[in-house]
């Protein structure tokens, strides 16, 4: 579904991520881990589109996306949910949303579908549907920006450190509606500091080093041939 090949990126000289190649195949939930500035972020803003490739090949069911801009990233199905878990705090959490739904902006009895769908799995959000995303606290904002991004119906999802910042019982409601959305069939490319949690739900995983990846494999495979803590930690 997804495939990324030999992929560079650059920040002037400093070359955050040299020649990876890793896939993820439809509805597989694919982790990508690495310690901090191994070069995940770059990676996902790179194949976001938010981030030019400095060489290499992204394909997305099989359409090149390597130069696409967001937009047009979007509208190939693939949504992305940044670390920065960015809400737009004045607005409603409905009216976030519903820019969400941008892209399908004509379909509207399409998006209420969805936004009901979406109410179901988040219920909080329901609840919450007239109040300030601002009022939120850091666990229903990391919902809304999930099911933010789920409004533009992708068929990849790329979540950039769910987790980060989180307390322990809501990292694990977060990484539970990560497991309901890789069983409705939802392809997932998952950036996690957490390494035992998402190991936990991955299908299969990458190591990243020095923007690199130096390993790879089912979770028992990374866990039997890896030294997590000195490819993870940076030992
Ligand atoms: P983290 O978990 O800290 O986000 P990461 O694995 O996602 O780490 P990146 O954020 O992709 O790593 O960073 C990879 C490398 O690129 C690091 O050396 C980092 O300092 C560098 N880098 C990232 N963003 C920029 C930028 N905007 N300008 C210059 N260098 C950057």
């Amino acid at each position: 579904m997804l495939d990324v090949s030999d992929l560079s990126v650059s920040y002037g000289t400093i070359r955050a991520v040299r020649g990876i190649s890793f896939t993820v195949g439809k509805g597989e939930l694919v982790s990508l881990l690495g310690a901090n500035g191994a070069g995940k972020s770059s990676t996902l803003k790179c194949i976001a589109g938010a981030l030019k490739a400095s060489g290499g090949l992204i394909t997305l069911g099989g359409k090149d996306i390597t130069s696409a801009s967001p937009e047009q990233v979007v509208r190939a199905g693939l949504a992305t949910v940044p670390e920065t878990r960015d809400v737009f705090p004045d607005l409603t959490v409905g009216e976030n949303l519903m820019l969400g739904a941008y892209i399908h902006r004509r379909d509207q009895a399409g998006n209420r579908q969805n936004l009901e769908r979406l109410h179901t799995l988040f219920p909080r959000l329901a609840e919450r549907s007239h109040q300030p995303a601002g009022t939120l606290s850091g666990g229903e904002q990391q919902m809304l920006v999930i099911a933010r991004a789920l409004m533009s119906r992708p068929t990849v999802l790329l979540l950039d450190e769910p987790s980060l910042g989180l307390a322990p019982a809501i990292v694990e409601r977060i990484f539970e509606m990560i497991e309901t959305l890789k069983k409705s069939g939802l392809t997932i490319l998952l950036v996690e500091q957490n390494v035992n949690q998402a190991l936990a739900v991955a299908d299969r995983a990458y190591v990243m080093r020095l923007g690199m990846v130096v390993t790879s494999g089912t979770p028992d495979e990374i866990r039997a041939t890896s030294d997590l803590s000195a490819h993870y930690l940076g030992g």
